[in-house]
């Protein structure tokens, strides 16, 4: 397979830009979508109990609003084995990818909410996906990464119960809340930091950080953040998957497999050399850009430009807000954005940096909100009137 063949996911990435600029336009939360959902499923089935449900704490749930979505979510409910459907009422669908829908569900015994994220895997790319999840998150239990419940599977479908995000992506909240500073960009830091830094010790890299699989947990200020969307994910060591599938790390733990977001991809990924974990703190250093100043530190729609950019690791702190960010946060960005990975910061000294571990301290409280809404819904427009094919995620390409 290569490069943009199995996991390309222009419809999902874009959908997260446009829930933020809805966000920017009525400050109003991401709304449920619409999607056929045409195979029935069928076949023999099992549940694998990862976590008592009971355990899951309560979040606030959003009443069906109207006769329509009662309609649709109605008809999302038939294409549900009986068997998920004993056990859960599914509520209302709350996104989408290539091979996955998820749906806001209720436990029926507990009435507490998930999610449930379904994955077709009739095709060898989302069987592929769907094994790469499911070996990452039956391993997993940290406070900041997303927590698998228990597992239906069928030979076509795959059902993860996961516990259920409310709080929306980390943009969305960025831009929701009307005011952000340095010391709310290091917040979310410190618990993205946490959840990677456990993932590379388990020797895991997610390899698909990026804003849109940031997802808070509930709506409140105090809410953890989570990481999320294992499908490009690997674990260290030949590992067999949940569906016998093989992740393909291999012992020296190095990696080659070619896949990411195009904007966030590390250059020694883009060269198709081997790498490691480094990659997602190269994805980290993007994103703490976007998150102090609403763009991006390589965009272009040229995607030999972009690459190029990326490889060279050119990026300025040109325009507004850069002036007004202290030179801590740019030191901070500039040692994760580091081309060379020996040199990047690892997840354990990106959280002992001082401008994350004294949470901008030194640093101007001022308000940034206003220079990232705009710079971000500028972006927005700009993306949304040309190809979205800059925002695909690659994934599960061996050189
Ligand atoms: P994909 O691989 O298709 O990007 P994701 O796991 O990112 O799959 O899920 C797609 C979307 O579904 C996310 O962007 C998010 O909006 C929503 N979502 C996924 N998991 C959850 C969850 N546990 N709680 C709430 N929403 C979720
Ligand atoms: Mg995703």
């Amino acid at each position: 397979m290569g490069c943009g063949t199995s996991k390309g996911l222009p419809e999902a990435s874009k959908k997260g830009y446009i829930s933020v600029v809805q966000s920017l336009v009525a400050f109003s939360k991401a709304k449920d979508e619409d999607d056929g959902l045409k195979k029935k499923a069928r076949g023999p089935w099992f549940s694998t109990g990862v976590k008592n449900p009971q355990t899951v704490p309560n979040s606030q749930q959003e009443p069906l609003r109207d006769g329509r979505q009662r309609d649709r979510v109605a008809k999302y409910k038939d294409t549900f084995d009986p068997r998920v459907t004993a056990r859960y009422n599914i509520k209302a669908l709350i996104g989408r990818g290539s091979f996955s829908r998820v749906v806001r569900v209720e436990h029926r015994a507990t009435r507490q909410p998930f999610a449930i994220k379904m994955m077709e895997v009739e095709l060898p790319e989302g069987r592929e996906v769907c094994a790469s999840e499911l070996a990452v998150l039956q391993r997993v239990s940290h406070l900041n990464v997303i927590q698998l419940i228990e597992v239906f599977q069928s030979p076509q479908r795959v059902y993860m119960v996961l516990e259920l995000a409310t709080g929306g992506e980390l943009l969305e909240r960025v831009v929701s809340r009307g005011h952000f500073t340095e010391r709310d960009a290091t917040q979310a830091l410190q618990m993205v930091l946490a959840g990677v830094g456990y993932l590379h010790n388990l020797g895991i890299t997610h390899r698909d950080l990026k804003p849109e699989n940031l997802l808070y947990y509930h709506p409140g200020a105090d809410s953890r953040l989570l990481v999320t969307d294992f499908g490009l994910a690997t674990s260290g060591g030949t590992d067999k998957g949940f569906l016998g599938g093989d992740t393909e790390t291999d012992n020296t733990w190095s990696l080659r497999t070619t896949c990411g977001t195009p904007e966030y991809m590390a250059p020694e990924v883009l060269l198709r050399k081997p790498y490691t974990c480094a990659v997602d703190l190269w994805a980290l250093g993007v994103i703490t850009y976007i998150m102090l100043s609403g763009s991006m530190p390589f965009e272009d729609d040229n995607r030999t430009r972009l690459y190029r950019s990326i490889v060279r690791g050119k990026y300025s702190f040109h325009g507004d807000p850069w002036p007004s960010v202290s030179n801590l946060a740019k030191d901070f960005i500039q040692r994760l954005l580091q081309v060379d990975s020996a040199t990047r910061l690892t997840a354990d000294q990106a959280i002992n940096h001082t401008w994350v571990a004294n949470m901008a301290a030194s640093s101007s409280m001022r308000n940034l909100h206003r220079s990232i809404s705009r710079n971000l819904r500028q972006r927005m427009s700009r993306s949304s009137s040309r190809c979205p094919s800059s925002t695909t995620t690659f994934g599960g390409s061996n050189k």
